[in-house]
């Protein structure tokens, strides 16, 4: 018996932000409440799973490249992580030498074709993708209606603000196009900028979309790092494993719930809102 009723989850950001870290734990969070997971890199930094691996694993593009059998490529790029997660990495091609939109959607339709998410029984797939371009290629997995579920990592700084927008906007755009892709909510993975919750609850509401998460700057990271592993497994005790638990917790809840509109931003009114706290925390000093 095979089933199908697996929920998909994309999480979208840009270069940098924290995405990998959290689809990582995430994934871990997920899995030790007994939820069988696959999580997939679609990004050509191709590190995504790593923290899951301990280490980098062979990507589908490069392994496509010298095997032509697909069982044998299948048993060669889906490695089993922590916790018996899933692990695949889509790859790309190198920097300025094609789309990197190929990779994914070859990754993706190779899984697809086989029957990969049936024959695994998986619960959740966790979609991990670069969001600095918004074109064509990083949008696949949403268009082919792979990923519906659409969390968008930020932080409090103006450039993930802007790539916020952009990607929301994409989203939007593919929603209203007939993909069946929702916007579910804004993650905050906080950098130490001053008012950082504040700035970015006022982008949301601003622009209509929930902020789910909250996530501190921790240095438990790096130490979780340093054994390759994710702080779920390392640090399973710690202050930040438990915002990780709560927001896997928060997603098996959010079942329905999403944004139903959206208001783009100008990047001049996000500068302005960033620009406002700023000016709170310089009077807050001098008072
Ligand atoms: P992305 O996948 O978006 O490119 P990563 O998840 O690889 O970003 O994160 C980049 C680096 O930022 C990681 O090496 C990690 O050490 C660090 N990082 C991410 N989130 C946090 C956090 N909440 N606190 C401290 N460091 C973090
Ligand atoms: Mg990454």
């Amino acid at each position: 018996m095979t089933k199908s009723n697996y929920r998909s989850i994309a999480i979208y950001g840009k270069g940098g932000i924290g995405k990998s870290t959290i689809a990582s734990n995430l994934s871990a969070a997920l899995s030790l409440s007994g939820a069988k997971v696959m999580q997939i890199g679609c990004d050509p930094k191709r590190d995504s799973v790593s923290l899951l691996c301990g280490g980098l694993i062979p990507s589908v593009l490069d392994v496509a490249d010298r095997v032509s059998d697909e069982e044998i490529l299948l048993d060669r790029v889906i490695k089993k992580g922590f916790n018996g997660i899933l692990c695949v990495e889509s790859g790309g091609p190198r920097p300025g030498t094609g789309c990197a939109g190929r990779g994914v959607a070859y990754a993706l339709e190779l899984l697809e074709r086989n029957n990969v998410f049936e024959r695994y029984e998986v619960d959740f797939i966790i979609y991990d993708i670069l969001g600095d371009v918004v074109c064509g290629g990083f949008a696949q997995p949403l268009k082919e209606g792979f990923a519906d579920e659409v969390y968008v990592v930020t932080s409090g700084e103006l450039f993930s603000l802007v790539q916020l927008n952009n990607i929301c906007m994409s989203i939007f755009a593919l929603a209203e196009n007939g993909a069946k892709c929702r916007l579910k909510g804004i993650i905050n993975n906080m950098r130490g900028v001053p008012f950082e919750k504040d700035i970015v609850e006022k982008i949301g509401a601003l622009m209509g979309i929930e902020v789910v998460s909250h996530i501190p700057r921790s240095e438990t990271i790096q130490k979780a790092e340093k054994y390759g592993k994710t702080v779920i497994e390392k640090f399973p005790q710690s202050e930040q494993a438990k915002m990780y638990f709560e927001l896997a917790q928060f997603i098996v809840e959010n079942r329905t719930k999403y944004a139903e509109s959206f208001k783009p931003l100008l990047t001049s009114e996000i500068r302005q809102i960033i620009s406002e706290y700023s000016r709170q925390e310089e009077d807050g000093k001098n008072n």
